[in-house]
């Protein structure tokens, strides 16, 4: 084979491999800036029942049905207030529902503006029960919530919400879109790699003994219910450090990723532990060490130090 034939073939491999691209149409976008080329918000449409808002590092979905329309988190007062207005020029539809991918006050405050709209808010019964421990003003109180899965349905359009147990906090759960089929994780899986460095490296709320197993539930849920791709809930790297990209669609070998990069942190540090190395130098015994950091893009020996840490925390206590 010539030389020539040989790089087309592997190109062609290459494009394989990065598996199938997704269509994506941009709806509508700031004419503010966040950095560079990208806008301070922007809404893409990614087939007639489904779209996607991202507000500045954040995004959320948008189901719409013959019924009417599921949004889920409203991320803050100033993010849902934009999503309002904009959702109206798509659709005359009434917002039904909004959903709580978990309780984290900078993924769903602001869901007032649909509140007053009649929309019933959805979350994971434990996502309650930390709404009436500890409320935030600008979090509206879930109306409905459910155990292990539950599904919002707008006609030819609906929403499945899968609890696998605690994980980045209590009550996370997995969205998968239909009939678009669709996964959404949020705050994890974020396209195009889950080898990405992780934003919030402290894992203040993260159950770390269930990490591995709601993964590998929410692999299973991909294959079982032939998820087409997984949606960002937060914007990625690819292929080096702050090469920021949008991260709207993936494919959903992004949660195995996901899972690997836990389990790739846990490994480590257990093995430091084993080696006999005192726990408060395993942060900087690892770093010293260069272990992970040509496997983590994006590795940040700053946040690696506190997530080494949580780790060796969690391994000595189990918490
Ligand atoms: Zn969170």
């Amino acid at each position: 084979m010539r030389m020539k034939n040989i790089i087309n073939l592997l190109m062609i491999i290459m494009l394989i491999g990065c598996g199938k691209s997704f269509e994506l149409t941009k709806v509508a976008e700031s004419e503010a800036p966040l950095f560079g080329k990208m806008k301070l918000w922007e809404i893409e449409k990614i087939s007639n029942n489904l779209y996607a808002f991202r507000y500045t590092f954040y995004r959320n979905i948008i189901l719409i049905g013959d019924d009417g329309i599921i949004l889920t988190d409203p991320l803050t007062p100033e993010a849902a207030s934009i999503l309002n207005k904009e959702i109206k020029k798509i659709s005359n539809k009434p917002i039904k529902y909004v959903a709580y991918s978990h309780s984290h006050w900078d993924h769903v405050s602001g869901g007032q503006i649909f509140k007053d709209q009649g929309a019933e808010f959805v979350a994971h019964e434990q996502c309650l029960n930390n709404w009436l421990d500890n409320p935030s003003p600008k979090v509206v109180k879930p109306d409905k919530v459910f155990k292990d899965d539950y599904k919002i349905d707008v006609g030819n359009a609906s929403l499945e919400m899968y609890f696998y147990g605690p994980s980045h906090d209590n009550c996370r759960v997995v969205f998968l879109t239909q009939p678009d089929r669709f996964i959404f994780i949020a705050d994890d899986a974020n396209p195009p790699d889950g080898m990405n460095m992780i934003y919030g490296a402290g894992l203040a709320d993260t159950y770390i003994f269930n990490l591995i197993p709601f993964f590998q539930s929410s692999e299973l849920l991909a294959r079982k219910k032939r998820a087409k791709g997984v949606i960002g809930s937060h914007m990625s790297f690819k292929n080096e450090p702050m090469n920021l990209v949008s991260g709207t669609i993936g494919s959903t070998r992004v949660i195995k990723q996901q899972r690997l990069f836990y389990q790739l942190v846990i490994d480590a540090v257990q093995i430091a532990i084993d080696k006999g190395v005192s726990p408060e130098l395993i942060p900087d015994y690892l770093i010293e060490q260069g272990v992970l950091k040509e496997t983590i893009i994006g590795f940040d020996e700053k946040k690696m130090r506190v997530l080494y840490k949580r780790i060796t925390n969690y391994l000595l206590t189990g918490e």
